[in-house]
Order: C-alpha cells, then structure tokens, then sequence
C-alpha cells in the first residue's frame, strides 16, 4: 500500500480540500506513476457537484494524468521505471465482452472502471483520481507519452484529446468536408485542432465573440457566433458534420438546421436530456442523425497520442497550483477558461512535504 496525498470532495456543495488515502500495492500488471500534471476536465466539476446523480464521496476528481513510472510489477512490459506515461478517464474494464476485445473499453458492456468516482473491479474499493500524487494502474490502461512535447500541455489530450479525436475519426473527418466545432472550451479548442489536422475546413461555433480572436491560432478558417441569427441562417444547411461540445441543456434545433442531407452532429458534451428535445421534423427533413461518443479506447487513445506527436498538438493551458482548484472550479462555470486549467501537481508535494 502507498500513502497518497491529494484534494478530494466530501460532498457535492463544499470547496476540496486536502485529503490522505491508500493506493494499492502494485500487482503484476501495475506500473506505479509519480503525477506530475492533471488537466481540470468539466467533468470533474459535474461529478464532484453531483450533477449526474450517484457520485461517490469522499472523492478525488482528475482523469487527465501525466507522469513518470518510479515502479513497474513484474508483467509490465509497456513501461520501465523513468518512463512518462498517462492516464485518462478509464483504469479497467471487463476485458472480455465484445467491445473490450474490439479495442473499445469504454463501451464495456459491464461498464468500465472509471479513474474516479468508481470502484475497483476486484476489490470494490473506491478509484480516486489525478488530484493527487501518485496513482497505480494496469499497464493497459497508461498509454506512453512522448517527451518531445510540453508535458504540461500534454495532459488534457487523455480526456479532451481522445473525447474530440474518436469522433472525428470515427465519423471520418477530412479533407473537402466543412466541420463545426460548438463550444471552444478544453473539449471545442482540441476539436479545432484535430479537424484542422485531419484536413477538413473548420468553423469554431461559439457563443463567446472574444474567442473568435483565438480562431486561426487555434487553426479554425471561420468563426460563427450562434447567437447571431443572421449568421446562423447564412451557414444554414451547409456542414458535413458538427462536433457539439456544450456541457449543460440546451437547444439543439438552431444547430441541426446548419447540417447538410445525411449528415450527423456527434454529442459529446451534455449527459442529461435536452430541453427543449429535438423535433422530428428537423432531423426528418434532411434524414440527419444526432449521435453521441464516449472518450475512445486506449489502443485509440495511443493512436491519439501518436497522432499528437507527429503533428506538435497540444492543450492551450493555463497553469494552476492545487491550492487555486476551487476558484478554477468557480472559473469553468462562468466559462472563463482559455482553454484548460491544468494543476502542476509540484503544488501538492510542497504542501505536503
Ligand atoms: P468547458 O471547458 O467548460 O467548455 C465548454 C464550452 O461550451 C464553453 O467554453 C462554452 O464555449 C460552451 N458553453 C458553455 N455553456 C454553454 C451554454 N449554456 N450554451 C452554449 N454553449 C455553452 O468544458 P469541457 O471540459 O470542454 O467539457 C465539455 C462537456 O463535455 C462537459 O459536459 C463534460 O462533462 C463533457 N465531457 C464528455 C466526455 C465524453 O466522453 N463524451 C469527455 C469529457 C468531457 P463558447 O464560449 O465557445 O460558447
Ligand atoms: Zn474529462
Ligand atoms: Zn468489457
């Protein structure tokens, strides 16, 4: 067992705080990794806030982890001790269904284990994530990092990187086609990124007029700011596919009516119902598709990690210490972000020691 320090939740209303707990001892297949930097995902504020029902206190968020290997059980052979590895959103899975032997863990047909806010699969112990100092997961689950890129920048590529890159993989994103982005915030300037690399014209779709400064850097050709009417209608009917990255409810209808015939809009954001819902009309007239897409699988999220290397992709950060996570937190929900809080986990170990 590893005493591990880090920031935990206690409950859904009140700030995080410093907390101490256990790590398993590593098993065979474990690697032992010392945190170095993890991402603030919205989905880490959704949960330690309780808006998706069922969250598990204490607990503590982070599955956006980047660090380096100090020990590795005696079945490793992904990684050695000094290696940089990440960890993403999912520890374990089933192994066994048909979506884990298809490289597609986070569709385990018993659900994956997620960083945490789960339990583990054997023990039932609760999984508590990268706001801390050192975590201990299955080979399978750490994918390899590669040390030419910024390491700090590097870290929200394991949620907003994969979340962003599976879609547009998966839908076939490239050259010739007109991509939206909705949303430019750690999930939306990833989008941008990914669809501009895979060749595709892309239109960063947000409702902020300042972030439409940040559009060619980000590599978008176009802003459209949705709460213009006028330039809505005018992209009307003219997209080959939207990636929506909005994390709350909201009126998908403006946004159906900027795709083409056949075309389909991939949720990934919003977890709960929409309101006002779709009307049928709107997907009927133009036989469009709303779809919905989960983070990817760890051989996927390799590839997105690769991917990133050979493109000098990275996460636009803004670096915090441990200490700033709540003011971070009350920063996210008023959309004040470019683009992705990131905790430099040296923060936590000065605390400590
Ligand atoms: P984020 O950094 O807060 O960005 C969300 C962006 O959505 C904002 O920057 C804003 O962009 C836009 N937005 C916010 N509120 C809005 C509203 N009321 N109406 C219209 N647009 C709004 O969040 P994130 O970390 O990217 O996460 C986005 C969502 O994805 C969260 O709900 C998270 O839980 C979810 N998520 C899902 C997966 C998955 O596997 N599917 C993985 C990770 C995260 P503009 O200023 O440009 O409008
Ligand atoms: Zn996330
Ligand atoms: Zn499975």
């Amino acid at each position: 067992m590893f005493h591990a320090h880090g920031y935990a939740a206690h409950d859904s209303h009140s700030p995080l705080v410093p907390f101490t707990f256990e790590r398993r001892a590593p098993g065979v297949n474990d690697v032992v990794i010392d945190i170095l930097y993890t991402g603030v995902c919205h989905s880490d504020l959704h949960q330690a806030q309780d808006d998706w029902g069922g969250s598990l206190y204490p607990m503590v968020p982070g599955h956006e982890i980047i660090g380096r290997v100090t020990q590795v059980g005696s079945g490793v052979h992904k990684f050695k001790v000094g290696d940089l590895a990440g960890v993403g959103c999912m520890v374990d899975s089933c192994r066994h269904c048909s979506a884990c032997k298809e490289d597609l863990e986070v569709y385990c047909e018993e659900g994956p284990t997620v960083t945490y806010n789960g339990r583990e699969r054997v023990s039932g112990q609760p999984t508590f994530g990268g706001y801390s100092d050192i975590i201990v997961v299955d080979e399978h689950f750490v994918v390899k990092v590669s040390p030419e890129l910024d390491l700090k920048a590097v870290a929200p590529l394991l949620c907003a990187g994969i979340t962003t890159y599976s879609p547009l993989r998966h839908w076939k994103v490239g050259p010739g086609q007109k991509v939206g982005v909705i949303g430019l915030g750690g999930l939306g300037h990833m989008g941008v990124k990914f669809a501009k690399a895979l060749g595709a014209t892309v239109v960063m779709i947000t409702t902020s007029p300042d972030k439409g400064k940040d559009a060619q850097r980000l590599g978008a050709d176009e802003v459209l700011l949705s709460t213009d009417p006028a330039a809505m209608k005018a992209h009307g009917n003219s997209f080959d596919f939207l990636l929506n990255t909005i994390p709350v409810s909201h009126d998908i209808n403006p946004y159906l009516a900027l795709l083409r015939r056949d075309r389909t809009m991939a949720m990934v954001g919003v977890l709960t119902e929409l309101d006002p819902p779709p009307a049928g009309i709107n997907l009927i007239m133009g036989r469009k598709s709303v779809a919905g897409s989960a983070i990817g699988g760890m051989k996927e999220t390799q590839e997105m990690m690769d991917f990133c290397a050979e493109h000098g992709i990275v996460s636009e950060v803004e670096m915090i210490a441990i200490q700033d996570i709540n003011q971070a937190y009350e920063r996210l929900v008023k959309n004040d972000v470019k683009y992705r809080f990131v905790i430099d986990m040296a923060s936590l170990k000065n605390e400590v020691s």
